[in-house]
């Protein structure tokens, strides 16, 4: 720890926000590149009705990044100076840059999606099938969209997949269509399905899973899901959801600092934290 009267605070706020891995990811990163006596990154819950003042506290305080996560990416929207297109479009933001006292608004969220897609795969004209139309959902789609894939979005409720489908363009399905699945080359499960106390259950039955399929499961705790581990024994390739968290935070950490993001240890950290469900 090398912190000074120098060193800015950045901050991840979220209600819960315990279990977030960014303080952890960010501070090793800072220390890889040597600069943890400029910034140091601490997390704090705080209820929704308290965002107002969080955001006045990060001007007073001149705190360098704000992170949000879940219930917070929405206010902290009415509180900015600025808020960057895809931020905007997506209605979501994750990520708070404080420049001399200007707060931007940023959403690094669906270029975790994307990134690693596109280490594998060009998502130009590419089927994907999106399975959830949640807030996780919305980013992703907004990425997908952008570049330029063919997204079916198959929901639970069909009519926030109609209503999600007509803002980006793509169609909807509901659940019970999830035979047409060997029509599409990525699938990417952005339900809660699979998460946690849910660990044994997966939202697609293994019959509609094959080698010609990219299965991305967003879910990352446990970090090896059921989907996963079906995917995999059908020979499919397949993506974890702590890639998502590394490539949301890769973007966010440049933001941050105006360095690259050292990846591999931003990665090492992840992997070292996520552990099977017990
Ligand atoms: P959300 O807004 O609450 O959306 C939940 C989605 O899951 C909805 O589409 C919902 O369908 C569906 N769902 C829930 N229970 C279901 C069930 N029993 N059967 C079928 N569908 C079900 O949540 P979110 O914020 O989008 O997050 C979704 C998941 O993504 C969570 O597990 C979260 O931890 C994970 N996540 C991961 C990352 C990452 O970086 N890897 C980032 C964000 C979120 P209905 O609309 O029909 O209710």
């Amino acid at each position: 720890m090398n912190i000074s009267a120098k060193t800015r605070l950045c901050l991840i706020i979220g209600d819960p926000v315990g279990h977030s891995l960014s303080p952890a990811m960010h501070n090793a990163a800072y220390e890889a590149l040597k600069i943890d006596d400029r910034f140091v990154f601490v997390a704090a819950q705080v209820p929704v009705d308290e965002v107002k003042q969080v955001v006045k506290t990060v001007r007073t305080l001149n705190i360098r990044g704000l992170t949000c996560t879940m219930p917070h990416k929405i206010e902290v929207m009415k509180h900015l100076d600025w808020i960057d297109s895809a931020a905007n479009k997506i209605g979501a933001v994750n990520s708070v840059v404080n420049e001399d006292g200007i707060l931007k608004g940023y959403n690094t969220d669906w270029l975790g999606a994307v990134t690693p897609l596109e280490k594998i795969a060009s998502l130009k004209n590419m089927p994907v099938a999106v399975i959830g139309a949640g807030g996780a959902a919305r980013a992703i789609i907004y990425g997908l969209t952008h570049r330029q894939a063919c997204v079916t979005i198959f929901n639970r409720n069909l009519q926030k997949a109609q209503s999600l489908a007509s803002e980006f363009n793509c169609k909807a399905k509901s659940l019970d269509n999830l035979s047409i699945l060997p029509n599409f080359k990525i699938i990417i499960n952005a339900t809660s399905l699979g998460m946690g106390e849910q660990h044994k259950l997966t939202p697609i039955p293994q019959q509609y899973l094959s080698k010609i399929h990219i299965v991305f499961d967003i879910v990352y705790d446990p970090p090896h899901t059921r989907l996963l581990a079906e995917a995999k024994t059908k020979g499919a390739t397949v993506i974890a959801g702590w890639e998502m968290l590394l490539y949301q935070g890769t973007p966010q950490f440049e933001l941050y600092t105006n360095r690259k993001a050292p990846e591999s240890v931003m990665r090492s950290v992840l992997l070292k934290h996520l552990k099977p469900y017990e």
